[in-house]
Parts: C-alpha cells; sequence; structure tokens
C-alpha cells in the first residue's frame, strides 16, 4: 500500500464498478465495492443446467476492443467465440431476412427504388466519421427527410418507434449514427456473414475475472449490499446499508443517475437539470426455455405495431443449443417508458399478452413447447439521447467534493454496453487518481 492510500467506495458491481475498483487497487488504494444484488449488473446471468444465461441478451461487436482488452488481460481471451449471426425483420406478417445488400433488395414490404434509398442512406451513413453534424437534428426528422414517409414509416422508423415508443421523435440522430457506424466498424469485410462475440460459459465468466482480479488486488468485495444513502462528512462521505455505515474519502457511484439523486442530497438544482438532461427507457425482457426452436434466426426487428415485443432474439441459433442441454433459448424485448403500465402487471399476465404473438413467428409454436419462463425488468436501461448532448453531458466528477459519478448517460457518443462501461470504468479510475 502506497503512504497515500486513500479508502474509496464504489456503489454498484456491474462492468463499470468492477473495472474502476480493480484499476483504482492496482494503484494501492483501499477499495469496497457495494453491490445491491450479484456482481455483474445489466450483463448478469442465472444458472441453467450445468452453465448459465444472460437475465438480458448479450454479445459483443468486433469493434469492441476495450472489452477484448480486459479480457485478454485476465487471461480468459480464448473464452471469447466469434460466431455468425442473423438477422431477420418482421413487418407484414412475415419474416424477412435482413443480413445486407441483397437481403435489403428483396425487402418488397416497400417499393424497389424506396429499397435502394434505404440501402444509400445507409451506405452515405457508413461513410460518415464527424457524428456532430447529427447533434441539431432528431433521428425521426433525418430520416423522414432522406428517406421519404413511406420507406422510412415500413422500415427505420418503424424500428424506431417499436424500440423508442414515445420517445422515438426525440432521440438524437447521433444515437442511429452510432448504430450504424459501428455495425461498420465491426465488420472487417461488408460482404462477410456478421460475426459477433460470446464468452463460452455466458458473461458470467467476464464477471467472475474480475472479481477474482479486484479480490487479488485487494477490493473488499460486498454483494447484496445496496446502500441507502451518502452523507458528506469533513472531506470524505459516510456510505450507509441496511447493516451500517462505513466512511471513506472518496465515492464513486456508478449506479444510473436516478438512484443516484435519490442517494445524495445537497447537490444543486442545476446539476439536477444536467443528470435529467437525459432520460432513461426501461427493459422488460423475457427469457423462454423452449424445447422446440421457434425459428432459425439469432436476431428479429420487429416492426409489426400489433405485436407487444419490440424484438426476439433466439439465443440458440447464435450459441447452439447443444451448449444449453438441446433446449431453445428465446428472449422477446420489449422496451418500455419508466412509467409504462408494464412494469405493474405479473408474469403470468406479460404473458397472457405474449403467447398469440409467437404463433405469428411459428404458426406450429404452442405454449407447451414452454418449459420454464423467467421475465426480468431494468428501469434505467436504456438512455434516451437527446439532441446536442455534448453540451449537456455530466461530468464524471460532481460538484460535491469527493464524490465521482460513472454510468451509461456519460456514454456518448457510443450507444451503453459492456465494452464501453468497461472504458469509463478506466476513464473514471484515471480522473480520479490524477486529482489525488
Ligand atoms: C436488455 C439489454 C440488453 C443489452 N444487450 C447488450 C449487449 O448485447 N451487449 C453489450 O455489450 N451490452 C448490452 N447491454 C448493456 C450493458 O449490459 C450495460 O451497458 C452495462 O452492463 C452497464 O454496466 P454498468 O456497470 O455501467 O451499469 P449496471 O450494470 O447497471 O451496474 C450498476 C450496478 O449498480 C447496482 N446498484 C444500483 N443501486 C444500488 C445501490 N443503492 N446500492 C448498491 N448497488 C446498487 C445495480 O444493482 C447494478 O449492478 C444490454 C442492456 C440491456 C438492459
Amino acid at each position: 500500500m502506497t503512504a497515500t492510500a486513500k479508502s474509496i467506495g464504489i456503489i454498484g458491481g456491474g462492468y463499470t464498478g468492477l473495472t474502476a475498483a480493480l484499476r483504482l487497487a492496482q494503484a494501492g488504494h483501499n477499495v469496497t465495492v457495494w453491490e445491491r444484488g450479484d456482481f455483474g449488473g445489466q450483463a448478469a446471468t442465472i444458472p441453467l443446467g450445468d452453465t448459465r444465461i444472460e437475465i438480458f441478451y448479450h454479445h459483443l461487436f468486433q469493434s469492441d476492443t476495450h472489452i477484448q482488452a480486459l479480457a485478454t488481460e485476465l487471461g480468459i481471451g480464448d473464452k471469447l467465440m466469434w460466431l455468425p449471426s442473423n438477422v431477420s425483420y418482421f413487418a407484414d406478417g412475415r419474416l424477412l431476412p435482413l443480413n445486407g445488400a441483397l437481403d435489403l433488395l428483396r425487402l418488397n414490404i416497400i417499393p424497389i427504388w424506396d429499397r435502394v434509398r434505404v440501402g444509400l442512406v445507409t451506405l452515405w451513413l457508413q461513410l460518415q466519421k464527424d457524428w456532430k453534424k447529427y447533434e441539431g437534428i432528431t433521428a425521426d426528422e433525418y430520416l423522414t427527410k432522406m428517406l421519404g414517409r413511406n420507406a422510412y414509416e415500413k422500415t427505420l422508423g418503424a424500428q424506431l418507434k417499436a424500440k423508442f415508443g414515445s420517445y422515438h421523435d426525440r432521440v438524437s440522430m447521433v444515437w442511429f449514427w452510432g448504430k450504424i457506424w459501428l455495425r461498420t466498424k465491426s465488420r472487417k469485410n461488408p460482404l462477410e456473414q456478421e460475426k459477433l462475440g460470446y464468452f463460452k460459459g455466458s458473461f458470467q465468466v467476464v464477471a467472475n475475472a474480475l472479481v477474482q482480479a479486484c479480490r487479488d488486488a485487494g477490493v473488499t468485495m460486498s454483494d447484496h449490499t445496496g446502500i441507502t444513502s451518502l452523507e458528506q462528512s469533513g472531506d470524505g462521505w459516510v456510505v450507509n446499508t441496511h447493516s451500517g455505515a462505513e466512511h471513506v474519502d472518496i465515492v464513486l457511484s456508478t449506479t444510473p443517475s436516478t438512484i443516484f439523486q435519490k442517494l445524495v442530497s445537497g447537490l444543486s438544482t442545476d446539476y439536477r437539470t444536467r443528470l435529467n438532461a437525459l432520460e432513461y427507457e426501461g427493459a422488460i425482457v423475457t427469457l423462454l426455455e423452449l424445447d422446440h426452436a421457434l425459428t432459425d434466426t439469432y436476431w428479429m426487428n420487429i416492426a409489426d405495431p400489433e405485436m407487444p415485443f419490440t424484438a426476439v432474439i433466439e439465443h440458440t441459433n447464435f450459441v447452439g443449443p447443444e451448449n444449453y442441454g438441446g433446449r431453445h433459448l428465446v428472449y422477446l424485448s420489449k422496451y418500455v417508458e419508466q412509467n409504462h403500465p408494464y412494469f405493474g402487471l405479473t408474469d403470468d399476465q406479460i404473458m397472457t399478452e405474449y403467447l398469440p404473438h409467437l404463433q405469428k413467428l411459428n404458426p406450429a409454436f404452442s405454449s407447451d413447447w414452454i418449459k420454464r419462463r423467467w421475465i426480468f425488468r431494468e428501469r434505467a436501461a436504456q438512455p434516451i439521447t437527446p439532441l446536442h448532448y455534448s453540451e449537456k453531458i455530466p461530468d464524471l466528477k460532481t460538484p460535491l467534493d469527493n464524490l465521482w459519478l460513472a454510468n451509461t448517460t456519460q456514454i456518448y457518443p457510443e450507444d451503453r454496453g459492456t465494452n464501453y462501461a468497461v472504458r469509463l470504468g478506466e476513464d473514471v479510475a484515471r480522473r480520479i487518481l490524477a486529482e489525488m
């Protein structure tokens, strides 16, 4: 331990908190991580037979270099597999493959000229490196202008509405550009089938390796310990849990901003306004274990306003069913406003809404195929990027002394993800160390 070692308390044991904890402990500080649930955060897993599966579907893009470098450093680089993926689009009652330019030209839900237009706009966006020029326009406005109303409503607009609901006309074009740009960077050759990354044994392999590396570096790891409040005390902070209190020199919160604001009093109105500039959308994700395959596609974007879910992700069309005792795993994903009535529904009520729609994807589907099901809810799932967000983004250093914040609202211009959580954890640790 260095002579100037500080005590640092980290709230949240997701990828941001764990990465920051590792770097701060490696620099010689006394670090404690408090996590209210299991380590892993939004990338947490549940047991399934002799392996595990994510509560929320997860994969990596080849452009996710920060998490790949961390995996190599932690000695689990050989667990990262790159597997072919495939994408379909559900519209007009049909599942249409959408894996590249040729599939787009065959997408006969819109006239051929509109298909060419969608292709040209996508190609144009793939070539744009300067995201700043998209800060002042919403994706809705830009894409309507570029594609024409009909093509927009039937394709990218339908997807934006499915994903963002009532927020769809507020999302910045920077968010949409990021999706296209990163996907482009992720393919070495645009004509090749896309490959996505997954860890053999699930993303739990990463969380376990991070937790072990933290312990080896001397971090005190407290899972199932929720923080109830933070109080300023001298130059430091008192961190309160249900079972006690601890004094630390520095606090780093990696919780969503909505939770952070409830934990700490004394934040100025100005700073709260900054925190609230970006709203979150929630996610309700159902995981089905089936004894038959539902489809032959990994990722299905749903552009049918009558379907109650936004995307269907058949995980076992990506990582084969032989890894799960022959069972098929299907996620039904639904993004919703934080106050959406679905958050008030029971699991049974949600399933009653969903079941009739699964036959649209496979007419042979029967509810007898479902062997087990789980429904997971996350209120701070997807940040909604507003216009000119680069001017509104809250700094990692809060206005209160020795209090830091690092969460998905500070990832920009990219969209949140495990790769960027690792990058954010590294960045905030570097900033804290630089300011000591
Ligand atoms: C549906 C869905 C699909 C996704 N798919 C992908 C994907 O395919 N690929 C990808 O890379 N990323 C994906 N992500 C995003 C990725 O999982 C997250 O961006 C990343 O895990 C965020 O890490 P984090 O540590 O910043 O936040 P979190 O994982 O949210 O960690 C914050 C932690 O703080 C804890 N906490 C909150 N309040 C308290 C408290 N009071 N006391 C103590 N602890 C507290 C929480 O329990 C949580 O563990 C997906 C996310 C969702 C919701």
